[in-house]
């Protein structure tokens, strides 16, 4: 074979390495899982099963974290709650892995949880609390960690008692993800969403394709509750997780308005074109306040939004919503990207045969 002939070849795996990652993807190649056989399985039950999330329950894993104390980024008490999630999440039967990083000298960790490493949904919260207290009343709080019970500890007691509610066929289509330093963002030189941001710039592009969605939660565990439309999030999405709430009754908490545009950890994932929420709500008198305990959250609170999310994964498993922005879906995708890899060789193909005939002229 001649060299230039080589060249051509090698340059094509190259273009389809490059596009598909085929190294770093240890995986069946489940683009469309309507067609798989597990999903059938899951389409088969047709009757969605009655919610079972306890906002009792769900409040203790909450106080659970409070009891570490403080949880900023690179301490003891982070590391423990974080051992104390990934036991919790064992316990309840989901396999679990870790992210480690370093991240402006400090050692960071994001938990994930799920069998699958193409996920369908992703429901994620962060489990780190803010450095500081910079919005307390007293200045002399201003420089003390604080205690995040509805700032960290609610999203990440939703996502455990999620854990223990969801079907169990949830394990292999869900990943539940635990993310770290979301909240250092403007002290120390640090930014928001570091955590997030690292494990979507961890998946690969089939991985980012197959999402249909994630689902943030975020300060949604406050005594009185009142959720508004995050502005960034994704409108359809929204609609569905807005729609499900009002036929289970908790219009009053979920309210038909539009709220802030917020950055947080659902934005990385918008950045790669997954459909994502956020569920906040950021009408919070004790936010980034020493004054952000326990006693301000509140179990009915935490049951409420949980069930929302429980039924919203129920509905999905039976009867996904294509989420999309502009309705390409995991098949139209692998097509595009066929369309191109031929594309580009025939482009390869043309200059070859171009200089080829010149070299004969
Ligand atoms: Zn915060």
């Amino acid at each position: 074979m001649r060299r230039s002939r080589i060249i051509t070849i090698l340059t094509l795996i190259l273009i389809c390495v490059h596009i598909l990652h085929v190294p770093f993807l240890p995986i069946k190649l489940d683009f469309n899982p309507h067609h798989s056989s597990n999903f059938n399985q899951v389409t088969s039950k047709t009757l969605q099963n009655p919610l079972e999330f306890n906002g009792t329950r769900a409040y203790t894993y909450l106080e659970d974290q409070c009891a570490f104390g403080p949880r900023p980024p690179g301490s003891s008490n982070l590391t423990a709650c974080g051992d104390y999630i990934i036991t919790t999440l064992e316990n309840q039967g989901w396999t679990t892995q870790t992210q480690t990083w370093e991240y402006q000298s400090t050692s960071l960790r994001n938990i994930i949880a799920g069998s699958s490493p193409t996920p369908l949904y992703v429901l994620l919260a962060h489990y780190d609390t803010r450095p500081i207290a910079d919005y307390d009343p007293d200045p002399v709080n201003r420089t003390r960690p604080i205690l995040g019970a509805n700032d960290g500890a609610s999203g990440v007691a939703a996502l455990l008692e999620l854990a223990a509610v969801l079907p169990e066929e949830s394990k292999n289509f869900v990943t539940l993800l635990f993310v770290d330093a979301e909240d250092s963002g403007n002290y120390n030189g640090w930014e928001w969403i570091v955590g997030s941001t690292y494990y979507v710039n961890s998946l690969s592009s089939i991985q980012k394709a197959n999402i249909r969605s994630a689902v943030l939660l975020d300060m949604m565990g406050d005594a009185d509750l009142q959720l508004k439309r995050e502005q960034s999030s994704t409108p359809a999405l929204v609609d569905v997780i807005w729609t499900i709430a009002a036929d289970l009754g908790y219009d009053e908490f979920f309210q038909d308005v539009g709220g802030f545009a917020l950055i947080d950890d659902h934005h990385p994932f918008l950045s790669a074109g997954i459909p994502a929420i956020d569920i906040i709500d950021f009408d919070y008198l004790y936010w980034h306040t020493q004054a952000d305990t326990p006693d301000k959250c509140s179990p009915d609170s935490l049951e409420v939004v949980g069930r929302v999310v429980e039924d919203f994964i129920q509905k999905q498993l039976i009867q996904p919503t294509n989420f999309k922005p502009n309705g390409l879906t995991e098949v139209w995708l692998i097509f595009a990207i066929a369309g191109f890899m031929v594309a580009v060789g025939l482009l390869v193909l043309i200059i070859y045969r171009r200089i080829n005939q010149r070299k004969g002229e």
